[in-house]
């Protein structure tokens, strides 16, 4: 999880979002199982701007959305607060695992984890790496919530980070062997940039390399 600045509601939204919110309203009413129209929030010009806003990565796990199936999230449950049904605050981009693991952990509230949309977001305070496993940082609580609800610890994740991380360390081991060759000590300023691309925010996990940058004191 990287913080993400969001972009103005897109004009699909600002356009019905009222009336959609209304209709809504109403059928729920009638119906409180009634869930919102998926052609609605999810409308493609919807998800076009998430994209956008995270560069294709799903905002809790960063992992990239062209390489899985991507979900328009409510981040305040539809049940807890049908009004934000079609509120662009409440509307997040999410992989489709993480969004599941939000059912079984409901018990969580979302109040307790770290919100990548927040303006104050800082998941580095909270969220920390071991190689590919994630941890939160020096037992933060809100870190640990935050895994917990998404399951940021599942096994698919770990593989999909451990194969990135991967790329890293080849280009950390050629480095080290230019270094070796031109009997240098230190990283010259190319090698260095090129290692803190991959904590570039459109690099699928970034915060994971922005760990390991920390621990080669990059
Ligand atoms: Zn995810």
């Amino acid at each position: 999880m990287i913080p993400i600045k969001r972009l103005p509601a897109p004009d699909v939204l600002a356009r019905n979002g009222e009336r959609w919110r209304t209709a809504f309203l109403e059928e729920r009413a009638k119906d409180p199982q009634k869930r919102p129209s998926s052609k609605r929030y999810a409308h493609p010009d919807i998800v076009s701007t998430l994209e956008a806003m995270s560069h294709h990565k799903c905002f809790y796990c960063e992992q990239s959305t062209k390489q899985t199936r991507r979900e328009v999230d409510h981040y305040i449950d539809v049940a807890e607060d049908p009004a934000r049904a079609f509120a662009w605050a409440n509307l997040y981009l999410s992989c489709w695992e993480c969004n599941r693991q939000k059912q079984p952990h409901r018990s969580i509230p979302v109040t307790d984890c770290l919100d990548p949309c927040a303006p104050d977001a800082r998941p580095s305070e909270h969220l920390t790496f071991e190689e590919e496993l994630i941890r939160a940082r020096g037992g933060s609580a809100r870190g640990l919530a935050t895994i917990k609800k998404y399951k940021l610890d599942r096994d698919d994740l770990d593989l999909k980070r451990m194969k990135q991380l991967q790329l890293f360390n080849k280009a950390l081991i050629r480095i080290k062997d230019a270094q070796i060759a031109d009997g240098r000590k230190n990283m010259n300023e190319n090698e260095k940039a090129l290692l803190r691309t991959f904590c570039h925010p459109e690099f699928p996990f970034s915060l994971m390399f922005q760990a390991h940058l920390e621990r080669h004191d990059l």
